[in-house]
Order: structure tokens, then C-alpha cells, then sequence
């Protein structure tokens, strides 16, 4: 069988969704891409900052809560004193991370690179992710196959999809990576 790769690249930081007192509402807040911490007494604090999209308030996102200093490794400290992207990425597009801080997340735009394939062709496709946001796989599929939702459905239905391990291919979203199998063919089935 054809093996094939798709990978999922997430064009920006995702937004939050949480109440903005000054707003008064919801209001969806951007990763300021800044870290704060908070070093002046025994214990060490850091967040990282968002910023709401409509009157600039902030909110703190907490990462450590009164953590010993002596804990945390040197040069980890350094990289949240630098802002340094590649960390600031780790977080912002940590869902279970922003979960635990009370928000909801707003998945950002993404693109699909890897190799294309026609929906009737036997494959199997891996998709990866270099970050957990819940993407469903039912829409990254359809967007990159162009296909409907009840074109989507009939090939789950008639097995023309199937996921290792098996998993709801109508609700399942992708966490790092998952397998599909398109059209496998098999000698009980002499039809397919
Ligand atoms: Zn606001």
C-alpha cells in the first residue's frame, strides 16, 4: 500500500476565547508572545501574557505558580527571559495548557503539507502535528481531499476510511498524529 504523509502547519498563534472585564464579555485575546516572571521573593512565577483584541487588557496565563528557582533549569529560565519563540510556540499551541488556565482555544488557520491523493486511491496516510490543537480530522481531510461532509460520511460508512486505532472518524480530532487507511483492499470483500 502507497504510504503517504501529510502534516499539519498552523499559519499563527491561536487565539483565546475568555470574559474581558473592561469589555464587559467573551472577547478573544492574542498571545503577546511575552513572558512575565516574577523572581523577587523565594519562589518563582511565570505567565505568559495574552492581550485582549479589542482594549489591549491583559491577561496572564499561568505556566509556574511559586516554583522553587533551583527547579527550573538554568537555561530554561534564560528562554523565558529572552521570549524565545520556539517556547513560546510550545505553550500558545499547548491546548491541554490553555484548558487547564480556564480558556477556551481559537483554532487558527492552517495549511496541509504533504503529498495529494485521489479519495478512491488505496493509501495509507499518516497526518502529523507538531502541537496538540484539537483539529477535527473529518474537516482536515474534506478541505484537503475537496470533498462534502456527506461524501466524507459515506466513505466512513462504507469503510472506505478506517483509522489504526479504530476511532470515531466523524468526531475524532487530531492530537500528534494519527493513521488512516483509504479503500484497503481485501480478499473477503472481492468487490472493493
Ligand atoms: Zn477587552
Amino acid at each position: 500500500m502507497e504510504k503517504k504523509m501529510w502534516e499539519i502547519q498552523f499559519l499563527s498563534l491561536p487565539h483565546i476565547l475568555k470574559y474581558c472585564k473592561k469589555c464587559g464579555k467573551k472577547m478573544a485575546f492574542a498571545c503577546s508572545e511575552q513572558f512575565r516572571i516574577n523572581a523577587q521573593r523565594k519562589y518563582l512565577d511565570i505567565w505568559l501574557i495574552y492581550k485582549c483584541l479589542n482594549c489591549n487588557t491583559t491577561w496572564n496565563a499561568t505556566i509556574f505558580s511559586r516554583i522553587y528557582p533551583q527547579s527550573l533549569n538554568p537555561k530554561v529560565l534564560e528562554r523565558f527571559h529572552r521570549n524565545d519563540k520556539d517556547l513560546v510556540e510550545q505553550y500558545a499551541m499547548d491546548n491541554d495548557f490553555l484548558r487547564r488556565n480556564g480558556v477556551e482555544v481559537q483554532l487558527s488557520q492552517y495549511s496541509i503539507i504533504g503529498d495529494s491523493f485521489f479519495p478512491n486511491e488505496t493509501v495509507e496516510l499518516e497526518i502529523k502535528s507538531k502541537y496538540f490543537l484539537p483539529v477535527k480530522v473529518s474537516s482536515l481531510i474534506r478541505d484537503t481531499l475537496h470533498i462534502s461532509q456527506k461524501e466524507y460520511s459515506q466513505l466512513v460508512i462504507d469503510g472506505k476510511i478506517k483509522s489504526i486505532p479504530n476511532q470515531d472518524l466523524q468526531k475524532c480530532k487530531l492530537k500528534n498524529s494519527i493513521i488512516l487507511i483509504f479503500n484497503e483492499k481485501s480478499d473477503d470483500n472481492p468487490t472493493i
